[in-house]
């Protein structure tokens, strides 16, 4: 069967010292290349809590506040996984919501990762053990509205969060420009 997901040829899945499986590079990578693309079925979160998770575990990628594109069988799991781990010290950002790319210039030999910063808007608190010296040891479906985290991945956002990153910042604009006249 086809790939659901994309992988530069400059990648490889191997064992990761993170977390199971990682994603690796196999040669440099130039900045804002694009290392992956996500594939899969596009559910809502009901189908997604339901349906998939239970079976398939953490498949999916959000694209949206209830948006998400996921693996539906086990066979699609495989054809749609990117192996992508999450580190507080990411590598990877998102251009548009599925496309993975590089935030900086990387190595070969490096784990390429994601700080799920960047996608997630959800109500989960997980602790992380992810081993970068900036780990924030507990990660949340909520940390893309720190502000120490907007400003470390500006434009790396998926389009969804960044559209409300930058709402949020308006408001601010908006509110400190009443405040003071
Ligand atoms: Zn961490």
């Amino acid at each position: 069967m086809m790939r659901l997901s994309y992988f530069s040829p400059k990648t490889e899945v191997r064992q990761s010292k993170i977390h199971g499986r990682g994603l690796f590079a196999i040669a440099d990578i130039a900045k804002d290349e694009i290392v992956a693309v996500k594939g899969g079925r596009t559910v809502d979160r009901k189908t997604l809590r339901e349906k998939i998770t239970p079976r398939l575990g953490p498949v999916e990628i959000q694209i949206d506040d209830d948006l998400f594109i996921a693996p539906a069988t086990d066979e699609e799991r495989e054809l749609s996984m990117l192996y992508s781990n999450h580190s507080c010290d990411a590598n990877l950002g998102i251009r548009g919501e599925i496309t993975f790319v590089a935030m900086r210039e990387i190595r070969a030999g490096e784990e390429l990762t994601h700080d799920w910063a960047t996608t997630d808007n959800d109500d989960y608190s997980v602790e992380c053990k992810c081993g970068a010296p900036n780990c924030r040891k507990t990660v949340t479906g909520k940390d893309w509205q720190r502000p120490e985290l907007q400003k470390r991945y500006a434009g790396y956002f998926s389009a969804y969060l960044a559209r409300k990153i930058a709402g949020g910042l308006s408001f601010r604009a908006k509110r400190g420009t009443s405040q003071s006249g």
